[in-house]
């Protein structure tokens, strides 16, 4: 319940400061966005996986046998189109769209699951526009990485984006693929953008945030992860004094 309600609470701030936004011609999300958007059509810029789209089965599976990414497994929850709506979520992309707000989805999904994509997203009836291409996945072109300001610059191009929606600093922010201390060093000058330009969706799941613990200049198995996470951990343990039962 407490996860729902989250996200319900995170899309009822994206609506009211996209009102906001929409009044504002100055306002805009997007750093990658720098000069000539005041004319330009507005857009929200979301996220899908773990954004709007719940794959917590998937998820399960993979920690089931035993915590490691399955690519294959991953590409076979896609294509079996079982990711469901997360709470707030169409509600706020319906609502964007009846004010003649673009709705743009920003994924890390290969643009060899672009099709699976949008038909499942079209069946789950969140909002695809005929004509315009509004899902950019990555691979659409060779340039587009899983780095995704390259495809936000892209956006800013064509439209104004008044909001970013994400689960992960990526959506955000680049160069977000590094240790946690330089990620706190990036995310440090715009931490007044959350809740207002920027709506930050909690995954405990997976992200950047875990990879940056596993930042190495040689490839760490499954072992040497699990460590790096233990020693991450900001325990209490010498502090407790010795003899003491738990
Ligand atoms: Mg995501």
């Amino acid at each position: 319940m407490e996860h729902d309600a989250a996200y319900e609470q995170a899309y009822r701030q994206a609506r009211a400061m996209l009102d906001r936004a929409r009044k504002d011609k100055t306002w805009t999300a997007a750093i990658e966005q720098v000069r000539d958007y005041q004319r330009l059509p507005p857009a929200v810029v979301l996220d899908i996986d773990e954004t709007i789209l719940d794959n917590s089965p998937v998820e399960a599976a993979v920690a089931r046998r035993g915590g490691a990414f399955d690519p294959a497994l991953w590409d076979t929850w896609v294509r079996q189109e079982r990711a469901t709506p997360l709470p707030g979520a169409l509600a706020f992309t319906r609502y964007a769209a009846s004010q003649h707000v673009a709705v743009i989805y920003l994924t890390n999904r290969n643009a060899s699951e672009k099709d699976v994509t949008r038909r499942t997203l079209a069946r789950l009836g969140f909002p695809l526009p005929e004509g315009d291409e509004t899902i950019y996945c990555r691979g659409d072109r060779p340039e587009w990485d899983n780095e995704k300001s390259t495809r936000r610059a892209a956006v800013a191009r064509l439209y104004r984006i008044l909001l970013l929606i994400g689960d992960d600093l990526g959506d955000f922010l680049p160069g977000v693929r590094t240790t946690p201390e330089q990620r706190r060093r990036l995310a440090a000058p715009y931490l007044n953008r959350f809740g207002e330009r920027w709506i930050l969706l909690p995954n405990p799941m997976y992200g950047t945030w875990e990879n940056a613990l596993y930042v190495s200049d040689t490839p760490l198995n499954d072992a040497e992860q699990l460590r790096r996470k233990r020693e991450q951990l900001r325990s209490m343990d010498d502090a407790i004094p010795a003899g003491s039962a738990r």
